[in-house]
């Protein structure tokens, strides 16, 4: 989608901090880190969020949580991390393009606020 800052991202016309890429994901670093990993997994497919999504779009919701775990093993955080999706702009949601983040490497509390 040509007005949406994370399609700009994944199309490299807005510099990021690249974690990760296949052909079915982009993963780079959160521009203002909530913990000392925050990174951000999005598909390559525009999606405008968890809400809008479809039956098609069940695989890429899934394997969007496996690269977070992978992640997430290759950072040596895997005593506690956690994955997001804010929906709605009710819950913070921003950008309007599909993104997981993964946040770890210090104590998470719980409920979140
Ligand atoms: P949301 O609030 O929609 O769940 O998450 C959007 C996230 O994108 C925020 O954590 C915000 O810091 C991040 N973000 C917004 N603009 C940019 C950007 O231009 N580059 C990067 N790397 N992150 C961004
Ligand atoms: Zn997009």
């Amino acid at each position: 989608m040509d007005d949406c800052l994370f399609c700009k991202i994944i199309a490299g016309k807005i510099p990021s901090r690249k974690v990760y890429e296949d052909d079915k994901v982009y993963v780079f670093e959160d521009i203002h880190p909530k913990a000392p990993t925050h990174v951000l997994i999005i598909p390559k497919r525009h999606i405008r969020g968890l809400k809008e999504a479809q039956e098609d779009d069940a695989e890429i919701i899934g394997y969007c949580h496996l690269v977070a775990a992978n992640i997430a093993r290759d950072r040596g955080i895997e005593d506690g991390y956690r994955t997001v999706y804010n929906v709605g702009p009710g819950s913070g949601q921003s950008v309007f393009h599909l993104h997981l983040h993964l946040l770890g490497g210090r104590h998470l509390t719980w409920p979140p606020g």
